[in-house]
């Protein structure tokens, strides 16, 4: 019989009074379920981690610890974002933890897949990636902007798994190293495939949010994506490189071309022409010091090395 591991589930959560109730209901019969069935210890527990919503969201999760004290939370002194909140969670929670799972608020993990992940686990996996089996539940547009994305990850060599999102399972010795990852530009996503470690993956089916709007517009989304992509790669810098390279080629060429037209006595009123090649020229530069000016930027923020989060109440420290 294997020794039965304390388990930590980790929900970052931002205004999500109306869901957080269904939550915790259905994690309670999940977790008795899993203590009876031997797979866990029966010190596990739940943690919110309240990502300074503006809601009642913070009332709810202290009630509901006060009513079971299977529950838990943190409450962050400030919204810092989905990825610092889960950060913040897993770092409080691996101090009791031997295995931390992170999911979502709103359902949309399934929560049966915790089975699985678990059995993994135990089978000596250290990290166990949820991934989703489709996307038949997302609008066409994040269909294929998410597909896209990790499509384009992957081109510029970016380790990441594919429909992964925040719901897996690291045990406390990954998490462990994580800890030694300090930068402020958190995309963990990308993090955990360099932690290494023995992993595997589970397939669930993603369900629609069980109530409430999306905490990710469409801007948090994009910003979160060029995050993602300037955090692992500067590969977009080296392009940039090598567009002016074949700029600086085919602006020779044109001198070439330019002086050979003036000498075989064709003066053609080339206005329009170096008008465009000064807009062209313009162009590419602007964009390739607004590039460099973004990787400046992250490498700006790195060095300040300012706190990630910051906890205001701990329910588990009185
Ligand atoms: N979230 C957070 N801080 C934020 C935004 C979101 O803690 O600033 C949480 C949110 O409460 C949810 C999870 O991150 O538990 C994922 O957000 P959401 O479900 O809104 O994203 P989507 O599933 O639409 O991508
Ligand atoms: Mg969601």
């Amino acid at each position: 019989m294997q020794k039965k591991e304390i388990l930590y589930i980790v929900i970052p959560c931002y205004n999500e009074e109306e869901v957080i109730r269904e939550t915790s209901k259905r994690l309670i019969k999940k977790i008795n379920h899993l203590i009876d069935a031997n797979l866990i210890s029966l010190k596990s527990k739940v943690m919110f981690v309240d990502d300074g919503s503006q809601d009642n969201t913070w009332n709810l999760i202290t009630s509901i610890h006060k009513e079971n004290e299977l529950f838990t939370g943190i409450l962050l002194s400030r919204n810092r974002g989905h990825q610092n909140a889960l950060l913040a969670g897993l770092m409080v929670a691996k101090k009791d933890a031997d295995i931390v799972i992170s999911m979502d608020a709103d359902l949309q993990d399934d929560i049966n897949t915790i089975d699985e992940m678990l059995k993994d686990y135990y089978a000596g996996n250290e990290i166990v990636y949820g991934v989703r089996k489709n996307r038949n539940k997302d609008s066409f547009f994040k269909k294929t902007s998410a597909h896209f994305f990790y499509k384009f990850m992957k081109k510029l060599g970016v380790d990441i798994i594919y429909n992964h999102a925040d719901y897996r399972l690291t045990s406390k010795k990954v998490l462990d190293e994580l800890e030694n990852f300090n930068e402020v530009n958190l995309f963990l996503r990308g993090i955990f495939p360099l932690i290494g470690f023995k992993h595997s993956i589970v397939y669930y089916e993603r369900k629609k949010r069980y109530a409430g709007k999306s905490k990710y517009p469409f801007k948090k989304m994009l910003n979160f994506a060029f995050d993602g992509i300037t955090s692992f790669s500067i590969k977009p810098i080296r392009l940039v490189l090598n567009l002016g390279l074949i700029m600086l080629i085919i602006s020779l060429i044109m001198l070439i071309y330019s002086l050979v037209v003036k000498f075989t006595g064709h003066t053609v009123d080339g206005w329009a022409f170096i008008v465009c090649s000064i807009w062209i020229v313009a162009g590419i530069q602007t964009l390739a010091i607004g590039l460099i000016g973004e990787y400046i930027g992250k490498i700006y923020n790195e060095t300040k090395r300012r706190p990630r989060y910051i906890i205001e109440k701990n329910l588990s420290e009185k």
